[in-house]
């Protein structure tokens, strides 16, 4: 790396954390600001400076990095973080987000003097933790190159596309097609067990072939072995992104049944108590209780 940035990290759950440390190994100064603070406090032994509010987590930042759960947490926690801003910071909105919401903390960045950019993230906690992750990523050209230590931190792959919008409308893509793989490994696990089938024996016969799948094995094979907690990617996120996706279906004229009836599906294991589990717990919305 030929630089350091500071960095203002907001949010610091399953995704946050993991950016955060892997920012602080690669020699980045970075302050760290999360709403429970017992997420946040355990960086301080990473090397991060763990701020009391928003503010203070961005001031003299010259990069701010908001790893929120949805766009209105986002909204409120850069409410209170924009006072503080540098003007010309960067801002890397990693967040998981709708397209208006896209667009509307766009305008909010713009009203603030902060260079935003669009930039969701492709992994989950392992590959968050081993800074394997891919990011996404669409702003302003000429201050591409000062984020590239950032990404090559956090990330093993970067994406760039165009305009602010171009790359949260590939990560709903892509989150559609993790979505559904992982609806049809949970209710196809639950149809086995409720014909009395052994797994094992629709495992073996798709073994190697072009119906077999890593990601189906390794969603499937968290419900088996009792492994849902902690969770990579939490039942009640993927219950969020399933109707940000549905709710672009909607708005573009096309007919999403899958991200429909897996939001819903999502929601009743939630309802049942394990919206905190991995959203391979999905399974469990095939039963009554
Ligand atoms: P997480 O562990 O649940 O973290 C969510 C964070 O948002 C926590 O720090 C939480 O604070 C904070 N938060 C929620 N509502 C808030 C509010 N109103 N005000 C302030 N803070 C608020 O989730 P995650 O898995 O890290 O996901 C973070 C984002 O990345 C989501 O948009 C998700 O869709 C996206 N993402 C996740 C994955 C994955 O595999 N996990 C992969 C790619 C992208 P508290 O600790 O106080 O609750």
């Amino acid at each position: 790396m030929t630089y350091t940035l500071t960095v203002g990290v907001l949010g610091t759950g399953i995704m946050g954390a993991a950016m955060a440390r892997n920012l602080l190994r690669s020699g980045h100064t970075v302050r760290v600001w999360n709403r429970s603070t017992d997420k946040a406090a355990p960086l301080a032994a990473d090397g991060a400076e763990v701020a009391a509010n928003p503010a203070e987590a961005v001031r003299h930042a010259d990069v701010v990095l908001t790893m929120l759960y949805d766009g209105d947490a986002v909204r409120e926690v850069m409410r209170e973080a924009f006072p503080a801003v540098q003007q010309d910071a960067l801002w890397v909105q990693s967040t998981t987000v709708s397209l208006d919401d896209v667009d509307s903390l766009g305008a909010e960045a713009a009203e603030h003097g902060l260079v935003y950019y669009d930039a969701p993230v492709l992994g989950t906690r392992q590959p968050a933790e081993a800074g394997q992750l891919t990011v996404l990523v669409a702003g302003p050209r000429a201050r591409r190159g000062e984020l590239t230590p950032i990404f090559d931190a956090v990330g093993a792959r970067t994406v760039w596309l165009d305009n602010p919008g171009d790359a949260t409308r590939l990560k709903l893509v892509a989150n559609s097609w993790v979505l559904a793989l992982t609806h049809a490994g949970a209710e196809t696990l639950s149809l086995a067990e409720a014909l009395g089938v052994d797994p094992d024996k629709f495992f073996e016969l798709i073994a190697g072939g072009p119906l077999d799948n890593g990601y189906l094995r390794a969603k499937t094979g968290l419900v088996r072995d009792d492994k849902l907690s902690p969770a990579s990617f939490a039942v009640a996120t993927a219950e969020k992104d399933a109707r940000l996706i549905a709710e672009a279906g909607r708005r573009h004229g096309v007919r999403l049944d899958l991200a429909e009836a897996g939001a819903e599906r999502f929601r009743r294991a939630v309802e049942q108590g394990h919206g905190d589990k991995d959203m391979a717990a999905t399974y469990y919305a095939s039963f009554d209780n």
